[in-house]
């Protein structure tokens, strides 16, 4: 069977894009793509004439089949999203999957990541994250999953949509504490591309005051949750009692 190579596009600056994927993007016989007028601009920009054939949430589980049959025919193809990382809050998982199943190999080919961009930016932790993808769009759901998070010790990562970074930091102020380091990433490698970092409650006051700060694409990061001094040590006194304790055990 051919290989179904999983490429990375730009999030933004299209230099960002590697030599190999444009080969690869070259090379292939299809190229499986969310959006095949927006990947048409990339490939133009590029000089690349290699087909598109829509691959999207919506079709992706019947039309895999039909991405299958290609690759199991022995061509290769590539899969594409409209920015950055294929199946990184992006469609592919199902595709990846049948062709995995299939015996069809799956070749990453790396590159531009939003979330992996910010974090290595951020300045926060970034030996242990949890990234989140997109917080739900309600504001119940939403408030609900930050309450299972609010005692993660790991960095946090989420992406947000422009119009709801607002209400979603004044959730996470209210729910993580107004003192918890945030840093807002927007517009990754564009012309206003934007890092700040602040406690959740200036951060919310400065996105507030400043409407372009609610345009562009955001990252959102925020540092994990920390033990108040002391707490979950095992003090001597503790330790004392306990062995006072199990002294008393039969
Ligand atoms: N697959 C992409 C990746 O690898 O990052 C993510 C796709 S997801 C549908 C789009 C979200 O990614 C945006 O809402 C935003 O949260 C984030 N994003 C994408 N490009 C960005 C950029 N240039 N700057 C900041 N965030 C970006």
């Amino acid at each position: 069977p051919g290989t179904l190579y999983v490429v990375a596009t730009p999030i933004g600056n299209l230099d960002d894009i590697s030599t190999r994927a444009l080969k690869v993007l070259r090379e292939v016989s299809l190229i499986a793509a969310e959006d095949t007028r927006h990947s048409m601009r990339l490939l133009q920009h590029f000089g690349i004439t290699t087909p598109l054939a829509a691959c999207h949430e919506h079709n992706e589980r019947d039309q895999g089949g039909r991405f299958l049959s290609r690759l199991q025919a022995g061509q290769d193809v590539a899969l594409i999203s409209d920015a950055g990382t294929p199946l990184i809050s992006d469609p592919g998982f199902h595709l990846v999957r049948q062709a995995r199943a299939a015996g069809v190999r799956v070749v990453p080919v790396p590159g531009s990541c939003a979330l992996i961009a910010a974090l290595s930016a951020a300045g926060l932790p970034s030996d242990r994250f949890v990234f989140e993808g997109f917080l739900p769009a309600k504001a119940v759901a939403r408030q609900a999953r930050l309450e299972q998070l609010k005692e993660e010790p790991r960095t946090l990562i989420f992406y947000e949509a422009p119009h709801r970074i607002l209400e979603c930091l004044e959730d996470l102020e209210r729910i993580m504490g107004g003192g918890r380091l945030a840093v807002l990433a927007r517009e990754l490698t564009k012309a206003f591309e934007t890092l700040k970092g602040l406690p959740l409650a200036e951060l919310r006051a400065w996105v507030a005051a400043d409407g372009n700060q609610q345009r562009g694409e955001c990252v959102l990061l925020l540092a994990g949750w920390q033990a108040p001094e002391g707490e979950g040590e095992i003090t001597t006194e503790a330790l004392r009692v306990l062995d006072l304790l199990l002294g008393e055990m039969p």
